[in-house]
């Protein structure tokens, strides 16, 4: 009997420039398996209404293409750990916003930061964040896609830069079967968890699965850091070329746990002349390779 070896679900964020379903094409280029996208464009306030063009151009490149495994990225200015008012409702409703765009174009899952409690202190900021996620899911009902809490490295006041917070921020949702984690290399290892040794990563991973469950673990972005383990700064580098080292990711990449979740590259794209995503890519498959013939 021969035994088919799963294909992994491997790909990188893409930019959405002329439109969302270019980012699925540009998946297709680099033979992914995953894409991760923004639905509109992440460093403003301003909404994004998707046109029926939008939606359909999406289902029909994803159709054509046969990417389901996506994910989308929330925009940097939400914070529902904020202490001002006005800050926290704009954050309510761009989340609101962003669990409505991804469900028309029927993505799975929305990764998003849980928030920065900005000096009003880490217990308050995760009640807030805990609050607006509650809104956000009364307002969404029960459809469309999971709202996945990603581990932060802990920069500045970020708060879920422990898998205890994260865990203590889902407790308190209400509906709390619709949220799942997105683990981030680069942010736990800046967050102080080890994952270069076969036996810190069996550490780290038991910690995760004990604390938040790997059951609920949808999607990895996978990062190299530029600083050091418990530097909490979150600066991503190419695979193999940061501190965590290409060990940690053969390490994730053979893990048969894992092998079901789709892999996500954030690291910095064009550097030169080096095509940076396809090297990346290029690197994890054959990390996998060299235990699966
Ligand atoms: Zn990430």
């Amino acid at each position: 009997m021969t035994r088919r070896a799963v294909r992994p679900l491997l790909g990188a964020h893409f930019s959405i420039s002329g439109g969302l379903h270019k980012a699925l094409y540009a998946g297709k280029k680099y033979g992914c398996t995953a894409v991760q996208i923004f639905t509109k464009n992440a460093s403003t306030w301003k909404e994004r209404t998707l046109t029926n063009q939008d939606i359909e151009a999406f289902g029909l490149a994803r159709q054509e293409i046969g990417i389901t495994a996506i994910s989308s990225h929330t925009a940097y200015l939400i914070n529902l750990g904020s202490p001002e008012k006005k800050k926290f409702d704009l954050s309510v409703n761009a989340l609101i916003c962003e669990m409505a765009r991804s469900h028309q174009l029927g993505i799975p899952w929305v990764v998003h930061h849980p928030g920065a409690h900005m000096g009003s202190g880490e217990a308050e900021g995760m009640e807030r964040v805990a609050g607006g996620i509650n809104r956000v899911l009364a307002e969404c009902h029960g459809e469309g896609p999971r709202l996945l809490l990603e581990t932060c490295a802990g920069q500045g006041t970020t708060l879920g830069h422990t898998f205890e917070q994260l865990a203590y921020i889902t407790e308190k949702v209400v509906e709390n079967e619709r949220i799942g984690f997105c683990l981030d290399t680069c942010h736990i290892f800046a967050a102080g968890y080890d994952i270069r040794t076969e036996e810190t990563y069996r550490e780290t991973m038991h910690a995760f699965d004990k604390i938040l469950g790997l059951d609920r673990l949808m999607v990895i972005h996978l990062n190299d850091a530029k600083r050091r383990l418990g530097s909490r700064i979150d600066r991503h580098h190419h695979i193999g070329k940061g501190k965590i080292g290409r060990k940690g990711f053969s390490l994730i990449m053979n893990d048969e746990r894992l092998a079901h979740i789709p892999k996500i590259l954030e690291t910095p794209k064009k550097e030169g002349l080096i095509d940076w995503d396809r090297r990346n890519l290029n690197t994890l498959r054959a990390l996998r390779k060299q235990n699966h013939p």
